[in-house]
């Protein structure tokens, strides 16, 4: 039996700035929130996200400063895994050795995956996005033996079974990107 392995698509490296300073922000961030300090980031889920502008360079913008984010206030800043452009080039900005900020709750075991777009009918609707979209999460899902039912939306966060937050307050904290009727058609696209 030969294993279907989808290929690798192809990614552009482009690294935000993720400096000692970053790493050791992001080991107290999972102290803090999920009681285990340690940066290095164990892929168990794939999240589906929504930029909610039009720019790539706006949204590297946004995740390359290791500041406070302006929602929850605390460092490291912000960030995701992958970006897919509107062209439906794919962009990696961290490794994924390490953890990122992109979902409250499943930051220490979630790959994060952004969409430049303002809707997702927008991104779904550009077929080189969807294309693209669909390759990279295929592909992540073959590498790291991610099921299906574990590729979520960021609305979709708080209901997974490996959501696990310390800080009270933030135990339902969610976004509204790609909620469950939309990823019902990306998962049966998979
Ligand atoms: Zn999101």
């Amino acid at each position: 039996v030969i294993a279907d392995v989808p290929p690798r698509p192809p990614i552009a490296w482009d690294p935000i700035p993720f400096d000692a300073r970053r790493v050791a922000d992001t080991r107290a961030y999972a102290r803090r929130h999920y009681g285990r300090a340690s940066a290095r980031l164990r892929p168990r889920v794939i999240v589906e996200h929504l930029t909610a502008n039009t720019s790539y360079r706006a949204t590297f913008n946004t995740f390359a400063p290791n500041v406070p984010d302006p929602e929850l206030h605390e460092r490291p800043g912000t960030c995701t895994h992958f970006v897919i452009d509107p062209a439906g080039r794919i962009h990696q900005l961290v490794p994924l050795r390490l953890v990122c900020r992109h979902t409250v709750g499943l930051n220490d075991v979630a790959i994060g995956v952004e969409h430049v777009g303002t809707s997702e009918a927008a991104v779904w609707g550009n077929a080189r996005m969807r294309f693209a979209s669909l390759r990279l999460t295929r592909w992540l899902q073959a590498r790291y033996d991610i099921a299906t039912a574990d590729v979520i939306g960021h609305r979709e966060s708080v209901g997974h079974r490996l959501h696990h937050e310390r800080v009270a307050r933030l135990r339902t904290q969610t976004h509204g990107d790609w909620p469950a009727a939309w990823m019902r058609r990306v998962r049966a696209a998979l």
